[in-house]
């Protein structure tokens, strides 16, 4: 049984957020996890239902346990998962019996059902830029943007059914990419020879903007 908690996620308004640093749809999906998970948190350390569906879930992901771990004091981390615990623990004992059937084994990181929720929040996010891009407005907003990482990236141009859209998407992502590369390496050259004090804003958050639009937000 995959827990259903009655949450609403937030809105999200794609033209605002092109105007921010680094992927949009990472920033929002990171966002819209940190409320659910907060929220969340308070759910799993004061009502034994939820408490009884994580644990027949069998938890969450590991990136979704750290960080439900980072924000809740350890008094409320132990009130949540006592359950999910101790059905580990007759997980454990349930293997033994079956003569070590690794499919009773509690290692399951593919049924987190967080990620599983974010999943169409994430195309319907996607879904957006795809309908914003139909305007002037917006296809100027996301000329003026850094754009999307990679993998999101990926996705739009698999939605997208125009082949001069697709042409400028991947040709905005290959001119910031140019950039990136002549600021890092300013920035690298003015390092060595000894010119931090003429190192420019761009120069310094270049390795950062890469990194991002690379590797994804955390
Ligand atoms: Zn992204
Ligand atoms: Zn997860």
């Amino acid at each position: 049984m995959t827990p259903e908690p009655a949450y609403v996620f937030p809105a999200f308004n794609v033209l605002q957020d092109l105007y921010a640093h680094g992927c949009p749809v990472c920033q929002y999906i990171a966002k819209a996890t940190f409320d659910f998970l907060a929220w969340y948190q308070y759910q799993l350390s004061t009502e034994q239902t939820v408490q009884n569906q994580l644990a027949e879930a069998g938890g969450m992901c590991s990136s979704h346990t750290w960080q439900i771990y980072d924000m809740a004091s350890s008094y409320d981390f132990s009130l949540g998962y006592i359950s999910v615990a101790e059905k580990v623990a007759a997980k454990l004992y349930q293997s033994v019996l079956q003569g070590h059937q690794q499919s009773v084994l509690p290692v399951d990181n593919e049924h987190c059902f967080v990620c599983h929720m974010l999943i169409p929040l994430e195309k319907a996010y996607i879904q957006d830029i795809y309908y914003t891009l139909q305007s002037a407005d917006g296809k100027r907003a996301y000329s003026q943007s850094e754009g999307l990482c990679l993998a999101h990236l990926k996705k739009l141009i698999a939605i997208t059914k125009e082949d001069e859209l697709i042409d400028f998407l991947l040709n905005h992502a290959a001119q910031h990419f140019e950039r990136w590369v002549e600021d890092m390496k300013a920035f690298v050259l003015k390092q060595e020879t000894l010119h931090r004090d003429l190192q420019n804003d761009n120069e310094r958050k270049a390795c950062y903007e890469v990194l991002v639009h690379l590797s994804g937000g955390k």
